[in-house]
């Protein structure tokens, strides 16, 4: 391995420390910033120091030494340093939360969405929407903005800010000649970064949600599509290309239903709402047989779950073998990757009534032994803001990580004058 220069190192103790204490529930003191992170207390003084004039940090509070003597200051994220968005980009709508550099959640805003669009058109809704939830928030927040992120699902190159293939988006044109991050980052002035939605959900939960300290995690998305997004060590997985967890597009059968990647076979081509639509066509509980839009297929979704509650057994039948397939799945990626937690999430929760038993007891048949009482699954729907916030919170670490840009946005005349507020995050 090459040799680090010193600026490298300097620049990586800088980030452990702003990460630490960006990742602490409470604000922390000099002394708890060098247990965490292993650095030495005077280095911490200098990095803090740092950190402070660059206005990434605050002061806040203060408790009693051990010792009963000096009072030693806090140290806090300052939340007014920057301000960030995130974007989750659902088929079917669009929401965007403003960000301040804690990770607060200062304004949201949620528009209906038709897809698929072009790349073109896509940006331009996203430009028009991101610039409306800033002016929602008022004031001098647009010369602040050090960041987009953008969370879509499909296959998402992060390293390359190009999307491969999503839903939301019709096949490349002649004219998307740039990618949609620097495409993005043209209308909007200002870094863009794209990622696939389950690793922002997955981002989400352990900055801020269930899985603050686990360190592998599993977040399973059921929506209009399957998704998956992993942590494993600590980290969100994205292997060697940026498309690993690409696993609910594990091919079930050889030849089987059309996946709406291209693929044949796919999970998702059997647990989605769309393949669920396609079942209960099939078996005569839905009209038509025409292709549908999202929002076709959302209705007709519903329109399916109300059947099923109202007691019909084909309906109920084909939740329960939902249930049981995805369930069957989510044990065999448990023995993979022997997380701590698996999480599902997505709106398609809302039916979880429906399919739930099944998936657990599939889930429970499909796991080695000793993961059986180990492993908790979770299941909840949280609402698009919280992936949105999660696509804000790669902005965060990308800033985080690039302290340049930390020190380079107090260059450019952040307002300091946060007066010792506590973040909200
Ligand atoms: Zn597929």
């Amino acid at each position: 391995m090459a040799r680090l220069q010193s600026r490298q190192i300097s620049q990586l103790h800088l980030y452990q420390v702003l990460h630490a204490v960006r990742l602490a529930s409470e604000p922390l003191s000099r002394a708890e910033i060098a247990e965490r992170t292993g650095l030495s207390q005077p280095a911490v003084s200098t990095l803090t120091r740092r950190l402070l004039e660059s206005g990434a940090l605050i002061e806040v509070g203060a408790r009693p030494s051990q010792g009963g003597g000096r009072r030693e200051r806090e140290l806090a994220m300052n939340p007014d340093h920057a301000w960030v968005v995130g974007v989750k980009v659902a088929v079917h709508q669009l929401t965007v939360a403003l960000c301040d550099f804690a990770g607060g959640v200062r304004n949201t805003l949620k528009v209906p969405l038709s897809s698929p669009m072009t790349q073109t058109a896509l940006v331009r809704t996203l430009a028009r929407e991101i610039e409306s939830c800033l002016a929602g928030a008022g004031g001098a927040v647009r010369q602040r903005l050090a960041g987009v992120g953008v969370a879509l699902p499909g296959f998402v190159d992060s390293m390359r800010g190009e999307v491969l293939w999503s839903p939301v988006l019709k096949p490349a044109t002649r004219k998307d000649t740039a990618s949609l991050d620097q495409a993005l980052t043209d209308a909007m002035g200002v870094p863009v970064f794209i990622e696939n939605d389950a690793n922002m959900l997955a981002l989400a939960e352990q900055w801020f949600g269930h899985a603050a300290r686990v360190a592998n995690m599993a977040v399973v998305t059921l929506e209009h599509g399957l998704g998956l997004g992993l942590v494993l060590n600590g980290e969100i997985y994205r292997g060697h290309s940026g498309l690993a967890s690409e696993l609910a597009h594990l091919q079930l059968q050889r030849n089987g239903f059309t996946c709406q990647c291209g693929k044949q076979g796919c999970l998702e081509a059997y647990v989605a709402h769309y393949a669920l639509v396609r079942q209960g066509r099939q078996a005569g509980l839905l009209a038509g047989d025409e292709p549908l839009t999202a929002e076709g297929v959302m209705a007709a979704h519903a329109e399916l779950i109300k059947l099923a509650r109202q007691g019909n057994a084909r309906a109920r039948e084909i939740f329960e073998t939902q249930g049981s397939t995805l369930g069957q799945w989510i044990g065999n990626v448990v023995n993979l990757l022997a997380p701590q937690l698996v999480l599902l999430d997505g709106d398609g929760t809302s039916a979880a009534d429906l399919y739930e038993p099944a998936l657990r007891e599939a889930m429970t048949q499909a796991m080695l032994l000793p993961h059986r009482e180990a492993v908790q699954l979770v299941v909840r729907h949280q609402g698009d803001e919280v992936w949105a916030r999660g696509a804000a919170s790669l902005v965060l670490q990308r800033l985080d990580e690039s302290t340049e840009v930390v020190e380079s946005i107090s260059r450019h005349g952040v307002d300091h004058e946060s007066g010792g507020r506590r973040p909200d995050a």
